[in-house]
């Protein structure tokens, strides 16, 4: 039998893969989803935070097509950074025209410099930290004005004390041409990973794990996996079971499954200790009102602002909160061995009336807070070295820890997905090999 420890879009991508064998999702919440489950009350419906698919693998959009069908509606990035009392469109690398002209002149000397140096020295070495990569990406005045407090926000400490292997992917780095274009107010081609974006028409985003989880088999929902015996290979669940396992595929957060893991050297679990992560405490609210037209959410980078992102998730569908009202999604960042802030609802609402995206018209008529712990692993040398050999540690035991904290990485909905889908394809290979 394989056990899938998780029944979030790993876990489940996983099990929808495994057929013809034999397997169970234990999973401790009373839902399946994870991350992407979305909260209903009195007419809207709350994501636990913002989850927009960005399909770019042929293979994955087909396969959530034939899933969705026309449950899916696609929209264009309308998203933007709040900064000197007012939006600049994103990307802020190449549209930062609209900011006062001396911090117009920052950011483009900044980047001319910056890109002058680059060419000068074509050997510089791997950046060793994340400030030195956005120093020598964008220079002075584009890190001052946005990248560095945008970052330091969301990552909650220093930057040189992130490393930045996890940037290529997510940061847009447009050309000297383009930033000169932007800083002349020239509109160019669509930056990022996710100038398009697929959402459900009504509902959130569940409708997927909920597609999923159909044709997932057998899912033990409200059953944690309290320990895993490696040399008996037995499940300890919090029902009081035992089951037998041939592989384990865990989506639990990886520091997590190695401290209950019995059977793993004293040195893994001081290496996975060692692991940081920040939490987020997404502030949902709804609202009477229309807020904030034509913007899907809007980067904070400014100190005085607790959030570091606000979107608005009825103005990329209609289908999640009541005629006239609008549903928000708040994005506080935290070190996740803080205590929680208190009374955040009340900063956060006071926020957003001195950001002008609540006005006087407006009426919250509730707040939903969730606390998503953890949120977004910390790249640092720590991580670069011990999650390969514990990865590896694992998988010679016959336990596959994948998926976005499985991994210990910064992932999307679909490279869970795919997380999921080559799991099942290693294991199905495997365990149907039989020696000539
Ligand atoms: C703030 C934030 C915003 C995001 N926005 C986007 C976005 O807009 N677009 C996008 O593509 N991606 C987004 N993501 C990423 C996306 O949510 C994840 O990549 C994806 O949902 C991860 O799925 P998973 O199955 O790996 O993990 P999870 O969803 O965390 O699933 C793990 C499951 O394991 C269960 N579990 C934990 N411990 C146990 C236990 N002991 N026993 C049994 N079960 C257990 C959990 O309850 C959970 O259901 C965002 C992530 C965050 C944090």
């Amino acid at each position: 039998m394989i056990a899938i420890a998780g029944a979030g879009l790993a876990g489940l991508s996983a099990a929808c893969h495994l057929d013809g064998l034999e397997h169970a999702v234990f999973e401790r919440e009373r839902e399946a989803g994870g991350l992407c489950r979305s909260l209903e009350r009195d007419g809207f419906s709350f994501d636990l935070t913002g989850h927009l698919l960005h399909l770019r693998r042929p293979h994955i959009r087909d396969w959530i097509s034939s899933l969705l069908g026309d449950q899916l509606r696609e929209s264009s990035r309308h998203a933007f950074i709040h900064s000197h009392n007012r939006r600049t469109p994103y990307p802020f690398q190449v549209n930062f025209h609209r900011l006062p002209p001396a911090v117009v002149r920052e950011c483009l000397t900044g980047f001319v410099n910056a890109w002058t140096a680059r060419r000068i020295d074509r050997r510089q070495g791997e950046p060793a930290h994340l400030s030195e990569w956005i120093e020598r990406t964008f220079g002075a005045g584009i890190a001052r004005h946005f990248m560095t407090p945008y970052n330091r926000k969301m990552w909650c400490r220093d930057l040189d004390q992130v490393s930045c292997e996890w940037v290529s992917w997510s940061v847009p780095q447009p050309s000297l041409h383009e930033v000169v274009r932007g800083a002349f107010g020239v509109e160019g081609r669509e930056f990022g990973y996710n100038p398009r974006f697929l959402y459900p028409r009504r509902g959130g985003i569940r409708c997927l794990p909920d597609a999923l989880a159909e044709r997932a088999g057998e899912i033990h929902l409200g059953v944690a996996v309290e320990s895993i015996n490696l040399r008996s290979r037995r499940l300890k669940l919090s029902d009081g079971t035992n089951p037998r396992f041939d592989a384990l595929i865990s989506t639990l957060p990886l520091p997590d499954l190695v401290q209950r893991c019995e059977g793993l050297p004293e040195a893994a679990r001081r290496s996975a200790a060692g692991l940081r992560w920040v939490r987020v405490v997404n502030v949902n609210l709804a609202v009477r009102g229309e807020v904030a037209p034509g913007a899907h959410w809007i980067y904070f980078p400014e100190s005085d602002y607790v959030f570091y992102r606000v979107g608005v998730a009825s103005n990329f569908s209609q289908g999640v909160a009541p005629h006239g009202c609008s549903a928000l999604y708040v994005e506080v960042s935290q070190p996740s061995e803080e205590p929680l802030v208190a009374d955040l609802t009340q900063r956060v609402v006071a926020d957003l009336h001195r950001a002008g995206i609540l006005e006087p018209q407006h009426k919250v008529l509730f707040s939903l807070p969730v606390v998503i712990d953890p949120a977004y692993v910390i790249f640092d040398r720590h991580r670069r070295e011990c999650v390969p050999a514990l990865l590896s540690l694992l998988r010679d035991r016959k336990v596959h820890s994948i998926g976005r904290f499985g991994a210990w990485e910064y992932s999307s909905m679909e490279d869970a997905l795919m997380a999921g889908q080559g799991a099942a394809r290693v294991l199905k290979a495997s365990l149907t090999h039989v020696p000539a």
